[in-house]
């Protein structure tokens, strides 16, 4: 908490100057282009990693970056933190994009994966059922993903799980079919520092560098 306490004196005397007059502007009101949805891991630190600033994100974290599907009637069948992140960003906010980000060496994917039930930690294993989609794809899979563990490939299907799950939502339904709205699925390796990006034409996930952000963003 130390380090916690100080860093808002830090912020308050060397970072806030040069974001006072955004902050002023944001005040009003905000219009971030993108729900993010990733891991409460404290490894991954989306605004770092995309380079975006205050105003630009509409963030909703959890254990697992997990979207538990919604009924027919559009109501979510898990938490409801979810459901109303997903409602207020695509409805009011209108958001452009909604981003599913897994990472690599994730907690709640090794403890999806782990042979023990989580007796102790019963909201936790509840929680968790909502990867198990992906444990049975990855029980499809003929082969082992090159160069990745078990519970690394398991969360990057975990995403495509998720991704899946946002369409099982009306509103989000909706939004892609006015073509208002697009959903990706990324996945980051904390050791290398790389973003990956799903690519449904070649059914991978590719490193997001200079030339896949051109791919991807059409060359702006
Ligand atoms: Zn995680």
């Amino acid at each position: 908490m130390r380090k916690l306490i100080w860093g808002i004196v830090e912020f308050r005397e060397h970072e806030l100057p040069q974001y006072a007059a955004h902050f002023r502007d944001l005040a009003g009101g905000q219009s971030p282009d993108t729900l993010f949805i990733t891991c409460a891991d404290s490894r991954v630190v989306p605004n770092l990693l995309v380079s975006t600033d205050p105003g630009e994100l509409f963030t909703m974290r959890n254990v697992g970056n997990l979207v538990p599907p919604a009924t027919a009637d559009g109501l979510s069948t898990g938490d409801l933190s979810e459901a109303s992140a997903i409602e207020y960003s695509v409805k009011v906010l209108k958001v452009a994009n909604i981003v599913v980000c897994g990472h690599s060496g994730c907690g709640a994917m090794k403890a999806v994966l782990a042979p023990a039930p989580l007796d102790d930690a019963p909201n936790l294993a509840a929680w968790l059922a909502h990867a198990r989609p992906a444990v049975s794809r990855l029980a499809l899979e003929t082969a082992p993903a090159a160069g990745l563990t078990l519970s690394d490939r398991l969360s990057q299907l975990n995403v495509l799980v998720q991704r899946d799950n946002l369409m099982t939502y009306p509103d989000v339904r909706t939004a892609i079919e006015n073509g208002v709205l697009r959903l990706s699925a990324w996945w980051f390796d904390i050791a290398k520092g790389d973003m990956y990006a799903w690519q449904d034409d070649t059914h991978s996930f590719a490193v997001i560098d200079r030339p896949m952000a051109q791919r991807l963003t059409g060359g702006e």
